[in-house]
């Protein structure tokens, strides 16, 4: 059974991700790291690799789609899985599977390692209290993140709504999915001048971002299932598409009013949404 990915993974594949790694990699320390791909030995050079070796991970913290293992040494090595990463668990005896890009040896006889079937995603090591990431926005999931903030972000921003909400200094993390079914559950035009949007759209969209993300079930990107003994993470519970609101849905009923959903792109990224209920 072979799977395409069909999406990149969005904030809440992310963040499933990071817990797996976490729980894996917490309190563990790291014997060998290994790379299998060109990209990654770019990025795992041997004084990086000797950098990580020996180390004790104390957590892995997540900022927008930046996971970031924090070493005992201070150093901070960044995973960014882009188009197709993702974690399979197993053990450091399985072989070296045909997508996976790097390996984590543990303590413990365990393994991390890195899937990538088009080997984008990014890995970067970090000096002790250098951590540099590309400015970010406000992280939707935080209980800081109210509609003060988000109007706060809006502010001045002359641009449709929908793009604006991919800009990543706007809202962290928040991508081309779940911009649509926000403003699909916040009932708003997604081709609406986002500075113009009043106090109760704005509290709306809030409410819509969070409602998206939080209730987004993990597993619709994947691709390849887990082998005996494995855990790939992203390979979820198998949800079906039907599990989107408006994402992917053109010609179909809307859930609410049940025009048809229409497709709009916008700063070349397909929007879709309801011509009925979203004003
Ligand atoms: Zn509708």
């Amino acid at each position: 059974m072979v799977h395409t990915f069909r999406a990149m993974p969005e904030l809440p594949e992310i963040e499933h991700a990071r817990r797996v790694a976490h729980d894996a990699l917490d309190g563990r320390r790291i014997t060998r790291v290994q790379a299998f791909h060109a990209t990654t030995r770019r990025a795992l050079t041997p004084t990086t690799r000797r950098r990580l070796e020996g180390q004790r991970v104390l957590a892995v913290t997540r900022r927008a789609k930046y996971q970031l293992l924090e070493l005992e040494n201070a150093y901070v090595l960044e995973v960014h899985f882009r188009m197709t990463g993702d974690w399979a668990v197993g053990s450091a005896a399985d072989p070296v599977d045909a997508l996976e890009r790097a390996r984590f040896t543990l303590d413990n006889g365990a393994r991390l390692s890195l899937l990538d079937g088009r080997a984008f995603a990014s890995l970067r090591l970090h000096a002790p209290g250098r951590v540099r990431l590309p400015p970010l926005g406000p992280e939707p999931l935080d209980a800081a993140f109210t509609p003060v903030v988000l109007a706060e972000q809006l502010r001045g921003r002359r641009g449709p709504i929908k793009p604006v909400l991919l800009d990543q200094r706007v809202v962290a993390g928040l991508g081309n999915i779940y911009a649509a079914e926000a403003c699909w559950v916040a009932r708003i035009d997604p081709r609406t001048a986002a500075h113009s949007l009043g106090a109760v759209r704005v509290a709306r969209l809030t409410a819509g971002i969070k409602h998206v993300l939080e209730h987004a079930p993990v597993g619709r990107y994947y691709q390849r299932p887990a082998t005996v003994g494995e855990r790939v993470v992203a390979l979820g519970e198998g949800n079906s598409d039907d599990d989107w609101r408006v994402y992917d849905r053109e010609g179909q009923p809307c859930l609410r009013c049940a025009r048809p959903i229409v497709r709009t792109v916008q700063s070349g990224r397909s929007t879709y949404w309801c011509r009925g209920c979203q004003r």
